[in-house]
């Protein structure tokens, strides 16, 4: 009995791998589908400066299967960067976010617009990619000094060779680089100093507990006045409450991103955004119709 319960055992347990490696080949085989058909578009996250003035937008990839339906990237995300299609995907996310903040030249009330990408891990890995950013960025025609790559601070960890020059290589065509999700990860902060960042955004984990929890709020005050020590600027993420949001204000923190200002939306909503937005104030020169 004990041998035929501990066959039936094994046999579950097969029986699970394979259907877990099935599975792990569908999905691999609808992401190569969802690459090939355009299945992929951008969602826009508003980002704000502390008087609710918008600043920018973060470009986060949504993907519509037609057989999934609507798929979130924390689940797509970590599979394609195992089987490389974060590459192909991730190329995508570039053009397409490089070909709208092109657009935007020639779309009044955005010249003070700046447009945020992630880049994963194997994106940033590959070989060329320098050179593919570079090309990828120049063929589109943006203001390049606009665009911002994120990396995560989980990145930071994992010593990567020449992470270093890769990103200063980019810095040197005029983007700006982010870090993203910081404090989500165990990385030394002292790390920070040796990458060319330009802007730190702290994980929602942080925001959330704010302004009731203390420890949350002395995490935050610290990388924020961190932030300030290296001349960087702080970028809070998932700010969903009025309270929250002040809470930041009073800590120093310069750039606002979450619910309370706007959800993920698509490109026609974000534009009436922008129409709707008061003007950027005088020295952000802005082309075009000046108001009378
Ligand atoms: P992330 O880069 O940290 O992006 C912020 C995430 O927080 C987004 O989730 C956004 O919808 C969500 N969020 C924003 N404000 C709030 C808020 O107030 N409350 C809450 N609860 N959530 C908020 P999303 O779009 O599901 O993306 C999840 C992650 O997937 C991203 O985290 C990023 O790491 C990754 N991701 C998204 N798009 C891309 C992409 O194009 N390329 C790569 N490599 N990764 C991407
Ligand atoms: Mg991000
Ligand atoms: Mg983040
Ligand atoms: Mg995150």
């Amino acid at each position: 009995v004990n041998t035929v319960s501990a066959l039936a055992a094994l046999v579950f347990t097969l029986g699970l791998m394979h259907a877990d490696l099935s599975d792990r080949r569908g999905w691999e085989h609808d992401l190569r589908r969802a690459i090939a058909g355009a299945e992929f578009r951008l969602a826009y996250q508003p980002q704000v400066d502390h008087s609710g003035r918008l600043v920018g937008a973060e470009a986060l990839v949504r993907w519509h299967s037609p057989q999934r339906g609507d798929v979130p990237p924390s689940q797509f995300i970590p599979l394609a960067e195992e089987t490389g299609q974060i590459v192909p995907i991730g190329d995508w996310v570039l053009r397409a976010a490089c070909a709208q903040l092109a657009q935007w030249n020639a779309q009044p009330g955005t010249a003070h617009l700046t447009l945020s990408v992630n880049i994963s891990v194997a994106q940033f890995l590959q070989p060329d990619f320098v050179r593919n950013v570079t090309d990828i960025v120049t063929r589109s025609g943006c203001d390049v000094s606009r665009l911002k790559l994120e990396l995560t601070e989980s990145m930071l960890a994992e010593n990567m060779p020449d992470m270093a020059a890769r990103m200063q290589a980019l810095c040197d065509i005029g983007l700006v680089w982010a870090l993203d999700d910081l404090g989500a990860g165990y990385s030394s902060l002292q790390a920070l100093s040796r990458f060319p960042f330009a802007q730190i955004k702290l994980d929602q984990s942080f925001v959330r507990g704010l302004p009731a929890d203390e420890s949350s709020l002395h995490i935050v005050e610290a990388m924020i006045s961190l932030a300030d020590t290296l001349s960087l600027v702080s970028v809070a993420e998932g700010v969903e409450t009025q309270e929250q949001f002040r809470c930041l204000v009073e800590a120093g923190c310069q750039v606002f991103q979450g619910y309370l200002f706007g959800r993920p939306m698509d490109i026609d909503r974000f534009d009436a955004l922008i129409a709707s937005a008061p003007d950027a104030p005088a020295g952000s020169a802005d082309g075009g119709d000046a108001p009378h």
